[in-house]
């Protein structure tokens, strides 16, 4: 198969993303264009399912003989009760969103925490060992992330959320997994929840967005200048390219970076779960760039 060429027949693999909305996802895309490109009989498609049908819808790809998914909000968490074989860090985190289907069972994992591990490195060159990092928000994507700085033996994590005990969940959890309870996470970090309006001052190191602030909205989810962080931020909203936050980090000479790099190297992990391939990079991150640019014009 071409890299341009799209087939479908008898034995064509199906993968997909069940989200709602699922509308702008860029994921069939990015999985589309790797599937051509090391000519695999696979498409990936969008499967807009409402929470009220998101048990049934599963079980019915299942018997309809899907090859796997991911999942983004609202069925990240949705999705636990209905699996019996998830990953240990999938369990820690209390989050899935890549399953691979075999023969009418499930088998899940959660990539978004290595994906946000990895863009820290290769986006950022930035080593959370020993470091502050303020997080702000407690969803899906915020969840993960704090557990992968846990695991990377941060010195000192906030978490900065507007619903505050979702904030607080958030801590605990992360504290019961460093006292070994709930997941492999090293000891070690001091781990707190705090105001989203009383951060002003607490100078982290590394400011993460993990808030759907800013996408599209023109608003900043914290005051970057009154926070006085110290070296980088990074917001993993990634449309637009440059969120308002991201502007500001620029004009203050911080090192920053977007969600586009978490977005691809979440999904080259999902792809090496369903196929035990090696993702194309360079052809995935092409497929996001491109998806983005056609939606500016
Ligand atoms: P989620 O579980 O629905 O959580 C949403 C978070 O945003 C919550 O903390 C929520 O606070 C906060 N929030 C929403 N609207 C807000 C507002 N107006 N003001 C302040 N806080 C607000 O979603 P998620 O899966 O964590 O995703 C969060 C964002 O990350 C989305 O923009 C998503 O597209 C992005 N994301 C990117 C990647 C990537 O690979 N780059 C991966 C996953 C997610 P409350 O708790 O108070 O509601």
């Amino acid at each position: 198969m071409s890299e341009q060429e799209l087939r479908i027949d008898g034995a064509t693999r199906i993968y997909g993303i069940l989200g709602h909305p699922v509308r702008s996802s860029l994921s069939p895309a990015m999985h589309n264009a790797a599937f051509r490109a090391l000519g695999i009989n696979a498409a990936y498609v969008p499967f807009p399912v409402s929470p009220e049908h998101f048990p049934e819808v599963v079980r019915a790809l299942l018997l309809a003989g899907v090859s796997g998914f991911n999942l983004t909000v609202p069925h990240k968490i949705a999705i636990l009760p209905l699996l019996a074989d998830i990953t240990p860090e999938a369990r820690a985190i209390g989050a899935v969103n890549t399953v691979r289907c075999e023969n009418g069972s499930m088998a899940a994992t959660n990539t978004d925490a290595e994906g946000f591990r990895l863009s820290l490195e290769r986006d950022l060159a930035w080593q959370p060992a020993g470091k502050r990092v303020l997080l702000l928000g407690a969803g899906g994507a915020a969840r993960a992330i704090a557990f992968s700085l846990l695991q990377a033996g941060l010195g000192e994590l906030g978490i900065a959320n507007r619903t505050p005990a979702r904030a607080e969940a958030l801590a605990a959890d992360c504290r019961l997994a460093q006292a070994g309870a709930k997941g492999p996470a090293q000891p070690g970090t001091t781990v707190g929840a705090l105001e989203l309006g009383a951060t002003a001052g607490w100078a982290p190191d590394l400011l993460v967005n993990a808030t759907s602030v800013g996408m599209g909205d023109g608003k900043n989810p914290v005051e970057l200048v009154g926070l006085k962080v110290r070296e980088a931020v990074l917001d993993i909203v990634y449309t637009p390219a440059e969120t308002p936050l991201l502007a500001e980090a620029a004009r203050l000479g911080l090192a920053r970076a977007n969600g586009l790099g978490m977005l691809l190297y979440q999904g080259s992990l999902a792809f090496r779960f369903w196929t035990g391939q090696e993702a194309p990079l360079a052809v995935m991150r092409a497929a996001l760039e491109g998806g983005l640019e056609a939606r500016k014009g």
